[in-house]
């Protein structure tokens, strides 16, 4: 098995083409993965967009279809059916919203997109979090129709919020669906008018004009989703690409494989046999069956029974890979959602405080010394304070303008320290984006996003 391990590592160092490509070719497939989050406010038509996404590219049988139909129709909400194919339980198919982050995936001509489906009420960011916390790229949906875009983007909707945590979490490239375009019979005017309101806003939260795209659609009725226009007014005036060939045109970021394990640990539950599983997301390096692996940051020694990716066993897992693993050699109560699984040599670095850079977005009172917050890190929530205040930043060139502040007020950038009332698993930004990222919450808001950027007392 060190063999395997010393090939796979050899591999992937003397690989004289990219990590992507490598990782394809250990994975036997030649598409590249693309984990995508889709955002926006509740009623955007998220869930519809994506069920008839699915649906038009055949990944729903006609039988899970024709069931759906006639659910919907006995509750009299018919236009739920293709929301459904991305809801699973019963209680959100009552409330008709989407909770969890939910998973489904579909092909484009050269990409394996894998969704990581976003909740819309306010009181779901948490698990938006998780899933923003894996993706590669974002979808934002906004409900085009009059009134509906105004309140989801201006009137405390969650549109901002939700590009502003996506983008802070790391995520860079956007395609913006605006949807429900048949509402407002296919009017370029409407499309304009939501395109530049976005576009100065987005620009401002960080993202650059070059890597968001604007497609109008409509989730309902199936237009421009996968296949170019068939209304004569929409033809009319649109001549880009549907929504399936701007997800295929995004860039896949590198995987690093080459780097020290690192998976973090979203579920636990009980397998079928001995042992136990914990799934999420490799975010470093590679796993392979029957490695020692260290839980942290409890520091005890596990081994990797099995482990199987999208339901299916396999011998090896790779960074960007989303897996469930049985572990043996720890008992399942001492390990905890928000734990990382580490190469027992080069270890995930456990601390109670560190330093970060801030931008704070929400807040009602000015965060002073000691202010204390919630800790979002990937699945993990701790409570923590904001200990020391030390240096307000210019938020474009990044200059100190004043050390040792007395306050941070909205839309500020600060170097903080940062304590955690338990240890954490914690990364440097530099060193591992994907654990080097934290957003701080405080009675259910997102009051600021942050990147590690020193980790202090270990
Ligand atoms: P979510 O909360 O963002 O997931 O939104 P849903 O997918 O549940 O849709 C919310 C409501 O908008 C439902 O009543 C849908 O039938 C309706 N809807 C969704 N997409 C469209 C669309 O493209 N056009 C129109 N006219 N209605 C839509």
């Amino acid at each position: 098995r060190a063999d395997q391990e010393d090939k796979v590592f050899t591999k992937v160092k003397e690989n004289k083409t990219d990590p992507n490509t490598q990782y394809n070719i250990e994975r036997g497939s030649d598409k590249d993965h693309l984990y995508i989050v889709v955002i926006g406010h509740v009623d955007a038509g998220k869930s519809t967009l994506m069920g008839r996404l699915l649906c038009e590219l055949g990944e729903v049988s006609q039988r899970t279809l024709h069931k759906y139909e006639q659910e919907s129709k006995k509750i009299g909400k018919q236009s739920f059916m293709y929301a459904w194919v991305l809801d699973e339980t019963g209680e959100e198919r009552v409330r008709g919203i989407t909770m969890d982050v939910g998973r489904a995936q579909f092909e484009t001509k050269t990409k394996k997109v894998i969704i990581l489906d976003a909740p819309g009420h306010a009181d779901f960011i948490p698990n938006m979090i998780t899933g923003a916390g894996q993706a590669d790229v974002a979808l934002l949906v906004v409900d085009a129709t009059r009134g509906e875009f105004e309140s989801g983007f201006d009137l405390g909707g969650q549109t901002r919020e939700h590009a502003l945590l996506v983008r802070s979490l790391g995520v860079n490239q956007l395609a913006v669906a605006v949807n429900k375009l048949d509402t407002s019979n296919w009017s370029q005017e409407r499309f304009n008018e939501i395109t530049k309101k976005l576009k100065a806003f987005l620009k401002q939260a960080g993202f650059k004009d070059s890597d968001v795209t604007f497609v109008p659609c409509s989730g309902l009725t199936g237009e421009n989703l996968v296949k170019a226009p068939t209304e004569a007014e929409l033809l009319s005036w649109y001549s880009g690409p549907c929504l399936l060939d701007v997800i295929d045109k995004f860039n896949v970021p590198q995987r690093p494989v080459s780097k020290p394990l690192r998976m973090s640990i979203n579920d636990i539950f009980k397998g079928t046999g001995s042992g136990f599983c914990v799934a999420g997301r490799i975010e470093n390096g590679v796993l392979n069956k029957g490695d020692k692996v260290l839980v942290c940051p409890s520091k005890e020694m596990a081994e990797v029974r099995s482990l199987s990716i999208n339901d299916l066993t396999s011998n090896s897992a790779f960074a960007g890979d989303q897996v469930s693993v049985t572990l043996s050699g720890v008992e399942m109560q001492n390990v905890a959602v928000g734990f990382i699984l580490s190469d027992p040599i080069q270890q995930v670095p456990v601390t109670t405080r560190f330093e970060a850079r801030l931008v704070v977005f929400n807040v009602k009172v000015p965060i002073t010394k000691g202010f204390p917050v919630l800790i979002h890190h990937q699945s993990l929530v701790e409570s923590a304070n904001i200990v020391k205040l030390k240096a307000l930043l210019n938020k474009s060139t990044g200059e100190v303008m004043k050390k040792k502040p007395r306050c941070l007020g909205n839309n500020s950038v600060a170097v903080v320290e940062i304590e955690a009332s338990k240890p954490i698993c914690i990364e440097r930004y530099k060193d591992v984006k994907e654990l080097g990222r934290v957003m701080l919450r405080v009675a259910g808001v997102t009051i600021a996003a942050g990147l590690v950027t020193d980790i202090i007392n270990i």
